[in-house]
């Protein structure tokens, strides 16, 4: 954007030269267009629900007014649409709140060992529920890193639940945890391993992105708020670690946060959080 400003006149002398200022809006295109496109979606993904809610209203109020199995049938899938958007608000209010600190560093501790335990406990049902078996069996007591532990517990969450809605025919997810090194720095890894179909490649630099989902074989019927990868990239960007993607057409994925092994705490001194 160029700005061509006119000086003002000066006791009466009128200059005979203009400013000329030239902004780059690139970037603060880019956010704005990102921004729309995110309301779009978000409105799309609340809006198909209603209208299909709307519709079932109708039926119920005209034509199946008196058939008592179409009544049930209806109102069961009237409750699954109303949960989904429950769901998809909480995921999207859960987006906001963690973009808006995103660049705040934590300054708590968390325990993986607990925070994977008390995520596969959640999920032993739903496991059960897809015939498969939760494996985590850590090879230390404790591994500490700094971290918000309701916001690793919801990283968790996520993966797990991922490998098992998508792993399924797999019949297992594998959950570790491993000290290693990047580039001669100390990390910990804690991978989640699902054996089911996999992801195709092309498909996988974009699955972080909101809203994003793949659309493979009978992926719709499970279909999420595509919002979960996308909040767990956002929480593991404040906790300077990443997540690896590695996935392999019929042989599965595996999912790994790479945590920086050192559990000091940034800004402030750590004695004075200790005792406050
Ligand atoms: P959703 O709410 O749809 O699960 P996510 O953001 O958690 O959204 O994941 C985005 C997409 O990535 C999913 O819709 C699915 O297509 C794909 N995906 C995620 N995890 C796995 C996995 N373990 N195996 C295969 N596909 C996966």
């Amino acid at each position: 954007v160029i700005e061509i400003l006119p000086i003002p006149a000066y006791q009466g002398m009128q200059p005979t030269f203009f400013l000329v200022l030239f902004h780059d809006r690139t970037g603060e295109r880019r956010v704005e267009r990102m921004r729309s496109d995110f309301v779009a979606n978000a409105s799309h993904e609340l809006r198909t629900p209603l209208a299909s809610l709307a519709g079932f209203i109708e039926t119920l109020q005209g034509p199946a007014r008196d058939d008592p199995k179409a009544r049930e049938q209806f109102l069961n899938i009237m409750r699954e649409q109303a949960t989904r958007m429950s769901r998809l608000i909480d995921d999207l209010l859960s987006l906001s709140r963690i973009e808006m600190k995103r660049h705040l560093s934590p300054q708590s501790h968390a325990d993986l060992v607990s925070v994977i335990s008390k995520v596969c406990a959640q999920l032993e049902p739903l496991a059960d529920e897809l015939g498969l078996v939760l494996d985590f069996v850590p090879k230390e007591d404790s591994v500490v890193v700094v971290g918000d532990e309701d916001e690793l517990i919801q990283v968790f969450a996520n993966l797990i639940e991922n490998a098992c809605k998508y792993g399924a025919d797999g019949g297992r997810v594998d959950i570790s945890l491993n000290r290693t090194n990047e580039r001669g720095e100390p990390v910990i890894d804690a991978a989640v391993r699902d054996y089911g179909a996999g992801i195709p490649a092309e498909h996988v630099p974009r699955l972080t992105e909101r809203f994003y989902r793949v659309d493979v074989g009978n992926s719709r019927s499970k279909r999420g708020t595509g919002l979960g990868l996308s909040i767990v990239r956002n929480i593991l960007l404040r906790h300077r670690s990443r997540l690896i993607i590695d996935s392999a057409i019929g042989a599965g994925s595996t999912f790994t946060v790479r945590f920086p092994a050192s559990s000091k705490l940034a800004g402030v001194p750590r004695k004075i959080l200790e005792r406050s």
